[in-house]
């Protein structure tokens, strides 16, 4: 495919293969864009801005519908690209392409919603004549960066939002993943989206990102990807917006009084989902001593039911990691931690990119896999004795993004609702749910700001103050 830049389809003679990550195989290619290329990029979202800011909320809404109608008439194609370009399996790639349709959809319903409201100015002595409100105002030119493990929705919940309020946007997705997004930035264009409005630049992060987030012009960074990246990041902005979705490590506590059942299913769905290379999966599990055993033996056994293979298989339920540096990242980090004392209790090994999915225990403070993202197909079971110190080692991280807690008492969900260092707690599900239109984020290194269509409209655009002396 080719990327866009000033509503043209440009090519370039140095390209990037894009391969499937089961076997390499060639998918297809990109051009790999540079600094010049985000240069025009920029100065055509300067334009693109004026345009979009001017077009009435209705074409806009009208633009998004038929983006969003565009997606589902292409609906197989664009999970199979999801599936083929990245490590998702089918089922999970029309998940995606669900939410991706979803969150066209609500960025249409929201662009409706962006009010203001009237100030009471006379309740300030001397202000008795004034009468005004304020309106929300899109900011410019919005630079977004996205990562690889949801290529298309996590690309629409930048878009979508940032369209809607009336911005412009040069778009980085991922360099392994960008074909999903190039199709996104087609269906828009159909819907008739104007040119200008949006160019989608593939390349290095590290060889044209700077180019991106360092321009004046451009107002807000939207990033979502590793915490090394954003750091990265902040350190050359400047004086911008920014939102930023990073990593976690996410904790799930399970008591003695939840329904086991269930709770053994959703975390195992949690871990592995997307081959844990997902920003809200099941990473660390904490569990009452009581059923602790149960729980194990329940988990292990599920977990072996798992079949990984190729993508694109129905019966496959988790495909490969990413690339096989990552597979061999992730094996690292498992024998690092059996070599400190942890317990590997099924998986642990790998065949190319494919990396069995993994259950740990007895995993000595310190780890790897004790503090940092493992962004792969690895759990670890704890044992705990009281609900306090699950709370307590769940939030010994420097992370926090979702937190979970399976139990029957009200009380026990109450003080983990207080107590839990998260930007969002999950009540008898895992740590892995989300819909679209929540708000969405995290706290300490799991990021700044929060999306979820509605929110996200509220940091791309501006309250503008109108006040009439009368
Ligand atoms: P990544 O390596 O941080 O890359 C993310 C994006 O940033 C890619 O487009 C990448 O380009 C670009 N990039 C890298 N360095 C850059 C730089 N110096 N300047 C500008 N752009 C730069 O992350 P990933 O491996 O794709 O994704 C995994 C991470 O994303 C995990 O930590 C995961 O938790 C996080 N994530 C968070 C959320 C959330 O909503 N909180 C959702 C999904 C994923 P290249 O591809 O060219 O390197």
């Amino acid at each position: 495919m080719k990327m866009l830049i000033n509503g043209k389809w440009v090519d370039k003679p140095e390209k990037i293969n894009i391969v499937n990550p089961y076997d390499d195989t060639l998918v297809d290619t990109v051009p790999a864009g540079t600094e010049d290329d985000v240069e025009k990029a920029i100065e055509s979202a300067v334009e693109g801005f004026i345009i979009n800011r001017d077009l009435p909320v209705h074409r806009r809404i009208s633009i998004l519908k038929k983006t969003a109608e565009i997606m589902e008439s292409r609906f197989d194609e664009l999970a199979k690209t999801i599936a083929t370009e990245g490590s998702k399996t089918i089922k999970e790639a029309r998940k995606e392409v669900g939410r991706a349709i979803n969150t066209i959809t609500i960025s249409a319903e929201e662009a409706r919603r962006l009010n203001g409201e009237t100030i009471p100015f006379d309740s300030a002595e001397g202000s008795e004549n004034r009468v005004g409100y304020y309106y929300r105002f899109p900011i410019g030119i919005i630079a977004a960066i996205t990562p690889f493990n949801d290529p298309l929705n996590l690309v629409a919940h930048k878009l979508g939002p940032a369209i809607a309020g009336g911005n412009s946007v040069v778009l980085k997705p991922a360099t392994v993943t960008p074909l999903s997004a190039l199709k996104l930035a087609e269906c828009l264009l159909e819907a008739g989206l104007p040119e200008k409005v949006l160019s989608v630049v593939t390349g290095y992060g590290n060889k044209i990102g700077d180019a991106l987030v360092s321009d004046d012009r451009v107002r807000m960074i939207s990033f979502t990807g590793g915490v090394e990246a954003g750091e990265e990041i902040m350190k050359k902005i400047g004086l911008k917006k920014v939102g930023m979705e990073l990593g976690s490590n996410s904790p799930v506590i399970v008591m003695n009084d939840c329904d086991l059942d269930p709770a053994v299913e959703s975390c195992v769905s949690g871990a592995f989902w997307a081959v844990g290379q997902n920003c809200i999966g099941v990473q660390r599990i904490y569990i009452h001593e009581d059923i602790y055993d149960e729980f194990k033996n329940q988990f292990v056994a599920r977990t072996k039911q798992y079949k990984t293979g190729f993508q694109l298989d129905e019966e496959t339920d988790m495909g490969p990691m990413i690339n096989e540096k990552e597979a061999i990242r992730v094996i690292k980090w498992v024998d690092e931690a059996v070599e400190m004392g942890a317990a590997c209790l099924t998986g642990g090994t790998r065949e190319g990119s494919l990396v069995q999915p993994t259950v740990m225990e007895n995993m000595p403070p310190g780890a790897k896999l004790d503090c940092q993202e493992i962004f792969g197909p690895v759990v670890t079971l704890y044992k705990v004795s009281t609900l306090d110190e699950a709370i307590e080692k769940s939030n010994a991280v420097n992370y926090g993004l979702h937190g979970a807690i399976f139990t029957s008492n009200v009380n026990h969900a109450f003080h983990a609702i207080k107590h839990m260092d998260v930007g969002g707690i999950i009540i008898n599900d895992s740590t892995d749910y989300r819909v679209d239109l929540m708000p969405f984020g995290g706290v300490k290194n799991s990021g700044l700001g929060r999306e979820g269509i509605k929110f996200s409209l509220q940091e791309m655009t501006e309250p503008k103050v109108v006040c009439f002396n009368l």
